[in-house]
């Protein structure tokens, strides 16, 4: 019973993830899948249906909510769980060393804390009282950040790289995005906070994955399981090999394995979107930027560096002042906006 549940409920989040991961990115093929997964669903499902679906999309993807958040820590929630309640106590008994173990908890312990700061800082919102200071930090490309646009919704001056968020209805100073994960824009004034909230999720996930695979090899060297012979179907004696073992393991170590799996998983998938975003931050683009200027670049968003022919040119972000310039304006913002004064 216990293994059936937990296998229902790994098939039943498996997709759901996927799913979220494709909407929340900005990739196109990836929004194709969702919007060709949502014409066959549309073939199937009753209108009826299709309504409540939709709203609840809606509810969930565009307004602010804690749902993401409440998501969030339950799954953080059930993954130190699981670590404490058998790893922790298997590890010690397998005298691990106590640094080792410790690591995750401290990671998270650091993760908390900049989520916290992400959640509540504000990003960069542009209101009366600071929209001159904000419309001479950066400069107008004349491409895609216009110099006199006003926002329709807010009516105030739009400063160059910023971008009005419809779910928190707001125009954010350098918008990058609105992530739902913690329920805020991610903006000027908090996209370190965001980049540290990230890298270490990605470092607690790892670590916890280093953990348990490093107990399940131990346990399979100390048990000298890979030495051991068993029948097979048809009688015959075989030679234990990895695929047994693995089967083995999962039968005995149910809720492990498959907690491996889904951090081995998360593992991969915050390791590429860290790299993505950390990419971002040394070139100085934001998400915005780089959804909307991806497609032509030259033409567009980078500004041809010397008058060369046009076959020639080379292309260069004309908000890039170099990777450590890049980094201060991201972690040190206050100080950018005193130099820049
Ligand atoms: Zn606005
Ligand atoms: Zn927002």
């Amino acid at each position: 019973m216990d293994f059936l549940f937990l296998f229902l409920c790994y098939l039943a989040l498996m997709p759901i993830g996927v799913v979220m991961i494709c909407i929340c990115s900005k990739t196109r093929s990836l929004k194709g899948l969702v919007w060709g997964g949502a014409q066959l669903f549309s073939c199937i499902i009753p209108e009826c249906l299709q309504r409540a679906i939709q709203r609840l999309l809606h509810y969930f993807l565009h307004t602010r909510n804690h749902a993401f958040i409440i998501l969030h820590l339950i799954l953080q929630g059930m993954v130190y769980t699981e670590y404490t309640w058998e790893i922790f106590g298997y590890c010690r008994e397998l005298e691990f060393s106590l640094y080792y173990l410790l690591l995750p908890y401290l990671l998270l312990f650091v993760n908390l804390c900049f989520f916290a700061l992400t959640y509540v800082t504000n990003p960069g919102t542009v209101t009366k009282a600071n929209e001159l200071l904000l419309l001479q930090v950066y400069e107008f490309d004349e491409v895609m950040f216009l110099k006199n646009t006003r926002c329709p919704t807010c009516d105030l001056r739009k400063p160059a790289r910023s971008k009005h968020c419809s779910v928190c209805n707001r125009c954010v100073h350098r918008f990058d995005h609105h992530c739902v994960w913690v329920n805020n824009c991610i903006g000027a004034w908090n996209t370190g906070y965001f980049l540290i909230y990230l890298s270490t999720l990605t470092a607690a996930a790892a670590s916890v994955t280093a953990v348990s695979a490093a107990f399940l090899v131990q346990l399979a060297i100390l048990s000298d399981l890979y030495l051991e012979t068993y029948i097979d179907d048809l009688g015959h004696p075989q030679v234990v090999d990895i695929t047994f073992l693995v089967q083995y393991l999962f039968l005995t170590f149910p809720r492990i394995v498959f907690m491996l799996g889904f951090v081995l998983i998360l593992s991969f998938l915050l390791g590429g979107y860290l790299c993505f975003a950390l990419y971002l931050a040394i070139t100085n683009r934001t998400t915005n930027e780089w959804y909307r200027g991806d497609q032509a670049q030259c033409q567009h968003y980078l500004r041809p560096a010397g008058p060369l022919s046009p076959k020639h040119r080379v292309c260069r972000n004309i908000y890039s002042h170099g990777v450590w310039g890049n980094l201060g304006e991201i972690f040190l913002p206050a100080a950018h906006y005193e130099k820049n004064k």
